[in-house]
C-alpha cells in the first residue's frame, strides 16, 4: 500500500445537477442501482446486472472511527500523524513498542465501536439484489459484521486479527489486549484511569484533544513523551514452541524474558497487525479477487472514499476501462474524478453516472426505501 495521495482535491462537479441535494442524490443512486446493465459495457462476460460496491473510510465516520481526510483533501485530525511503515514494523523493535503501545490504548474504543446505518442499508441493498458484493478499504470488520452473508473483500487487512511474520499464523487482537495488559500493568492502569475519565467515550476529536487526547484513523492514540520503551509486547507462541525454519534455511531463535515479552535479540515470531501497513503489498490473492469482483458486476459504486489509495483507485479506473457505469457518494472531492465523469450525456439522471457530495448514512437508508418501493 501506498502513502495515500494528500494534495488538495477540487470541489466535485454534481452528476446529474439535480443530485446537489439529498433528495435529488436519492433520485440518482435509486436510478443508477435500477438501471439495466449499460450498453457501453466492454466486458463481455459480466456475470451479474448488480452493483460491486467500494467503501471507504467515510461511511465508518458515523461509527465513531475518524476519517483520514476532512472535506478539503487533507489530513484534518492529527497534523503530526506520521503512519508506521511496514519495514520500520518488521525490523525496528522500538517501532513496534510504539505502535503496540499506542495500539494498546486505542484499541478499547475500535472494540467498542459498531457498525452504523450505512453498513446496514448496504446489507439491505444486498437483500434486494441490487450489490452483489463489497470491496472494503477499511480495517475495523463492520461490514463483515452488519452483512455476513453479502460477499466483502477487506482491501487493506483487518485489525481483528494479528498476524506472524515468520509462520503466518493468525490470532485474535481481542485476546492480545489482555496479554498486552499482563505484560504492562502500568499501562493497563494508565488506560484503565483513562477510560475512566471519559475522554475516550466522546467521538468528537476537538473535545478529546482538550480532555488531553489524540486518536488516529487506525484507532490508536498519541501521547507525547509517553515512555514508548518500556511496553512489551509477546513473541508468537507457535514459534515459540517450535523455532521455524527461516527462508535462508537457518533455525529461527525466539528469546523472550520471564513473563513471554518479544526479546530484540530474537530473529523470528514477530507479531504484526493484519492490516496492510504502508509500503507492504496486497496480497496477489487479494488483488485478484478485487478485480474478479469488479468483472462479475455491471456498474461500480463508491462510497466514504476519497480514492486516495492507489489500490482502490485502480479498481475504478479498471471499472471505467470495463465501460461500467460509476458512481461516487463522497463528501468532498475525489482523486482524478473529472476523469471518471468526462464524458457523460447530458440527458443522464443517474443511469449511467452519479456524483454526489452527501453523508452516506444520511442518503442510504432512503435509498433503500425507494428501491422497496421500486420492487413493488
Ligand atoms: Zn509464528
Amino acid at each position: 500500500m501506498r502513502i495515500p495521495y494528500t494534495g488538495p482535491l477540487p470541489p466535485p462537479t454534481i452528476i446529474p445537477r439535480s443530485a446537489n441535494t439529498p433528495t435529488g442524490a436519492v433520485a440518482a443512486l435509486t436510478e443508477f442501482l435500477s438501471a439495466p446493465p449499460s450498453r457501453h459495457l466492454k466486458h463481455p462476460h459480466a456475470q451479474n446486472e448488480q452493483t460491486v460496491l467500494l467503501t471507504g473510510a467515510g461511511i465508518s465516520v458515523a461509527s465513531g472511527l475518524a476519517d483520514y481526510r476532512g472535506t478539503n483533501g487533507t489530513y484534518t485530525l492529527n497534523k503530526t500523524y506520521r503512519p508506521i511503515y511496514f519495514n520500520e514494523f518488521c525490523a525496528n523493535h522500538e517501532a513496534r513498542k510504539r505502535y503496540w503501545a499506542r495500539s494498546f490504548l486505542g484499541w478499547t474504543n475500535l472494540h467498542k465501536s459498531k457498525p452504523n446505518i450505512s453498513h446496514y442499508s448496504i446489507k439491505e441493498l444486498g437483500s434486494l439484489g441490487r450489490i452483489s458484493s463489497v470491496i472494503t478499504q477499511n480495517v475495523d470488520s463492520f461490514h463483515l459484521e452488519a452483512h455476513p452473508n453479502l460477499p466483502t473483500l477487506e482491501l487493506h487487512g483487518y485489525l481483528r486479527s494479528l498476524v506472524c511474520l515468520t509462520c503466518r499464523k493468525e490470532y485474535s487482537r481481542k485476546d492480545f489486549q489482555n496479554q498486552l495488559s499482563a505484560l504492562n500493568p502500568a499501562w493497563a492502569s494508565f488506560l484503565a484511569e483513562v477510560l475512566e475519565s471519559g475522554a475516550m467515550d466522546t467521538e468528537d476529536p476537538e473535545e478529546r484533544r482538550k480532555r488531553g487526547f489524540k486518536s488516529n484513523p487506525d484507532g490508536d492514540v498519541d501521547l507525547p513523551e509517553a515512555p514508548y520503551h518500556t511496553f512489551r509486547y509477546p513473541a508468537c507462541p507457535v514459534c515459540l514452541n517450535n523455532p521455524p525454519q527461516l527462508a535462508d534455511g537457518n533455525t529461527g531463535k525466539i528469546d523472550v524474558d520471564h513473563e513471554g515479552a518479544w526479546l530484540d535479540s530474537s530473529d523470528a515470531g514477530i507479531l504484526k497487525p493484519a492490516v496492510i501497513m504502508f509500503g507492504e503489498s496486497i496480497p496477489a490473492a487479494v488483488k485478484d479477487a478485487a478485480e474478479y469482483a469488479i468483472d462479475q458486476a455491471s456498474r461500480i459504486l463508491v462510497a466514504g472514499s476519497s480514492l486516495a489509495t492507489y489500490s482502490a483507485w485502480r479498481l475504478v479506473k479498471k471499472a471505467q476501462d470495463n465501460g461500467m457505469p460509476i458512481a461516487v457518494l463522497n463528501l468532498g472531492g475525489v482523486r482524478g474524478e473529472e476523469k471518471f465523469f468526462a464524458d457523460i450525456k447530458p440527458g443522464n439522471m443517474g443511469q449511467e453516472a452519479v456524483r454526489c457530495s452527501q453523508n452516506a448514512e444520511k442518503i442510504l437508508p432512503t435509498v433503500v426505501e425507494a428501491l422497496e418501493d421500486y420492487r413493488r
